[in-house]
């Protein structure tokens, strides 16, 4: 038999039903992982095992999850990667940690991120280094690495990532496993900390697309805490998955994507072999537009900002986190606690945000790009009218060495592909597709109208099993 840790949500449940292992043998199992594996990979901040083994004994069917150190659990830390929450314990579950726990998951060990989620490379993270399993001199991606390089070293049955504008997939591309950033609205953001508030979503990052399905069932649905979470009932996407099939599915392949300069080579063939893949399984492959992605990256680093600023307030040394000691009056004590409490990435957003929503600014900027931001939403719902679903590469690379890609434009460029979809809030998943000469996982995009996870699923399944 495999070791226990290695397994993902599905096979772990299979298990604990037939009695084969008991909870408390899984977290045993990912804690002597932990130990052999951490101080190489860097994917955990910190793991708090007698927690987690409590938890196990409380409920001996239960799969243990890694989370995202965003998002708030009870009793744990929530540093945002950042220094300004160094210290902070969560007083509260977010309505996601309340589901998982609901639905037979333990919350166990808390992942390293860019800080804020404001990154592709886990780089920007105060607290630690986090290394690409498959390649240690290499990033994991970003910002959701820590959860990405926690499920691709076997240190995870699977995780919570979260994503703005492409933080669970990019990730997952880069570390050979499956993310999938559900809908705007589909999976309630209560508890965890906004970033930008008109983009962020929790979502599973996992060893297969069966295995988020699962996750995603337990996080998805309607929360009196979230006002952008409709109230009808979710679907069933065990079905999705047992409907797995590319027979008579429409597949379009947006133009814009595929003339970008600069994307690898490796990833173009990665890419051409999906499309190959998919178009044997039966389905149909048409080229379609999305007039306006051009545009969308500008758009993005106006809106994402923006928010982030707003959201990133109410960091002031006085109710959370980190307080200046060098302050003798209140204008001082919120400079010099926010000076000294974020990093470099995180002040460059705030100031770009704070920017263009002045007074005189506001127009000129987040204005007109909320403006694009609806021309964006069309096109793609324009297309969905034509196609099921759309395949794109995730990222223009595969994962970059670390200290590689130095200034932040460059840095921005990962997102490419990902970030129309974040702005128009439907769904997508990154899928392992294939790996470079060197050994480099890449992984596909695959995109679906909002609120179509079903479908996402299926076609995320059979792509699956097409690619063996
Ligand atoms: N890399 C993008 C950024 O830095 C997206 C981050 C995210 O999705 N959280 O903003």
């Amino acid at each position: 038999m495999s070791e226990l840790y290695e397994l993902g949500v599905c096979a772990a449940r299979a298990g604990l039903e037939k009695g084969e292992f008991s909870s408390e043998d899984l977290v045993k199992a990912l804690i002597a992982r932990h130990a052999e594996k951490n101080g190489e990979i860097g994917a955990y901040l910190t793991f708090d095992a007698e927690g987690a083994l409590a938890a196990a004994r409380a409920n001996p069917k239960a799969v243990p999850v890694a989370i995202k150190d965003l998002i708030n659990v009870k009793g744990q830390p929530c540093t945002c990667a950042s220094k300004i929450l160094r210290g902070y314990v969560s007083p509260y579950d977010a309505t996601v940690v309340a589901n998982l726990k609901k639905n037979g998951f333990i919350c166990a060990g808390r992942v390293n991120m860019d800080e804020f989620a404001m990154g592709s490379s886990t780089e920007n993270s105060a607290l630690g280094v986090t290394r690409n399993p498959r390649d240690p001199s290499r990033v994991p991606g970003g910002s959701s690495g820590g959860s990405a390089a926690a499920v691709a070293a076997d240190m995870a049955i699977a995780a919570l990532g979260t994503d703005t504008g492409g933080s669970i997939r990019q990730p997952a591309s880069f570390c050979g496993i499956v993310g999938l950033k559900p809908s705007y609205g589909r999976v309630s953001r209560y508890g965890v900390t906004a970033f930008a508030s008109s983009l962020d979503q929790v979502g599973p990052m996992t060893k297969s697309v069966e295995d988020a399905a699962v996750l995603l069932q337990a996080l998805a649905g309607h929360d009196e805490m979230d006002g952008t979470t409709p109230k009808e009932p979710v679907p069933d996407y065990s079905e999705a998955v047992r409907a797995a099939s590319l027979k008579g599915v429409k597949i379009g392949l947006p133009k814009e994507y595929y003339a970008v300069a600069g994307v690898d080579s490796e990833v173009k063939r990665v890419t051409d072999e999906a499309i190959a893949a998919c178009a044997a399984a039966g389905a149909e492959m048409v080229e379609v537009s999305l007039p306006h992605t051009e545009y969308a990256m500008a758009v993005y680093y106006i809106v994402a900002p923006a928010e982030a600023s707003a959201n990133l307030a109410r960091f002031d040394g006085v109710r959370y986190g980190h307080r200046s000691a060098r302050s003798d009056d209140v204008f001082n004590l919120y400079a010099r606690s926010r000076a000294e409490g974020f990093g470099p990435e995180v002040k460059r957003r705030i100031i770009m945000g704070t920017y263009v929503l002045s007074s005189g600014y506001y127009d000129a900027y987040y204005g007109r790009a909320s403006k694009v931001r609806t021309l964006i939403r069309r096109d793609f719902e324009a297309v969905f009218g034509k196609v099921d679903a759309l395949l794109t590469p995730v990222a223009p690379t595969p994962a970059f060495k670390l200290g590689e890609v130095q200034d932040p434009l460059t840095m921005y460029l990962n997102d490419l592909f990902t970030i129309p979809g974040s702005l128009a809030g439907n769904c997508s998943m990154s899928v392992p597709a294939g790996q470079t000469a060197a050994g480099l996982p890449v992984g596909v995009q695959f995109i679906c109208d909002a609120f179509r996870e079903d479908k996402l699923i299926k076609i995320g399944r059979a792509f699956e099993e097409a690619r063996g």
